[in-house]
């Protein structure tokens, strides 16, 4: 029988789409027909991104899944047309390039480089930084992002602690979780990087409480989502040399508007939600395995806890 697979993405990614999803089908062993526009009723899995229009599921009477490109699916999540599974995006490719975005940014705090970068001003300061083993860093959410990250900046000898909703093992890293620990993590944080996703538990996780806990002139590193952070108290606690920097690369209003406070930031640096993204290659061999697992009665990868909310 064939599998009919819609995609519902931007209408530019279909190019690069196409031909990856039908080999990955073929590969698969599935009869399919894979097109921008099916009727509805006859729909047995969309390929999902929040920007691709969809947003009723009603008339789709058949569909089996829903399967989101995206890793964060804070947008459909509580959609009540929606009652069908719904997986996200947890693709390698994606990965990688988030844990390179991480490290980077953590690099450039702890080796201080802006410092020699924007000040070629003829002062020989010869200040070195400290190793490494000796700069802490937190982050928030030790998920496929979060951890990948965690690991890398252990790799680099990094004081890695992670905190996560539960209790994780991951040799190099101090796994915390809960309400206590986050406070007693905070505390001690240099570097804060916040890779949670967007919930209602979630939102505002850093206010004018939790930045006073740190250490001040700690800094963050922010590619989860912008409601993590209320934008007013991180504002604050710039002005008040709490928090020595932030790098932001997602915010309540993408794109942020021009007038924005935190563009003309001096201790800001605004990146356009560029941290990391789905990457086709991979990613469409995970929704290209999903589809498979779909057809075969096995269960699907990265499902989402839709009371969770991620
Ligand atoms: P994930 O695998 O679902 O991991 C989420 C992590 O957050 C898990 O460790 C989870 O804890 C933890 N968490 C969730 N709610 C929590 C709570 N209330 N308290 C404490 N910890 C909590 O997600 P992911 O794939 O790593 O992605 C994380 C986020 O990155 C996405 O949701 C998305 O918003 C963002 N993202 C941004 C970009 C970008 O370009 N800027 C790209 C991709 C993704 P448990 O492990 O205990 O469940």
């Amino acid at each position: 029988m064939t599998v009919n697979v819609l995609f519902s993405a931007r209408a530019e990614l279909w190019p690069e789409y196409r031909p990856l999803l039908s080999k990955g089908l073929l590969d698969a062993g599935l009869d399919f027909d894979l097109a921008t526009e099916i009727p509805p009723e006859k729909v047995d899995y969309v390929v999902y991104a929040p920007n691709g229009g969809l947003s009723d599921f009603r008339p789709f009477g058949r569909l089996k899944a829903v399967l989101s490109l995206w890793a964060g699916v804070e947008s459909i999540t509580d959609n009540e047309t929606l009652n069908v599974p719904l997986a996200r995006m947890v693709d390698h490719g994606l990965t990688e390039g988030m844990t390179e975005w991480v490290v980077g940014h953590a690099l450039r705090y702890h080796l201080g480089m802006d410092k020699h970068i924007t000040s070629q001003d003829g002062i020989w300061i010869p200040e070195a930084p400290p190793l490494a083993s000796q700069r802490r860093i937190l982050i928030l959410g030790l998920g496929a992002l979060g951890e990948s990250a965690a690991r890398a900046l252990a790799a680099l000898n990094f004081k890695v602690t992670g905190w996560s909703r539960t209790q994780k093992n991951i040799p190099g890293i101090k796994s915390l979780s809960g309400t206590k620990d986050l406070k007693q993590a905070l505390s001690q944080a240099e570097i804060v990087v916040l890779l949670l996703p967007e919930t209602p538990a979630t939102e505002n996780i850093l206010d004018t409480q939790s930045l006073a806990l740190l250490p001040q002139g700690a800094k963050i590193i922010n590619p989860g989502r912008g409601p993590l952070i209320d934008d007013d108290a991180l504002l604050a606690a710039l002005n008040s040399g709490q928090v020595g920097h932030a790098t932001l690369d997602v915010f309540r209003t993408e794109p942020l508007p021009p007038d924005h406070p935190y563009w003309n930031h001096p201790n800001v640096t605004v990146t356009p939600h560029i941290a990391s993204e789905t990457r086709p290659v991979t990613a469409a061999q995970v929704i290209c395995e999903n589809i498979r697992r779909g057809e075969r009665g096995e269960p699907f990868l990265h499902l989402v806890d839709r009371d969770l909310g991620y």
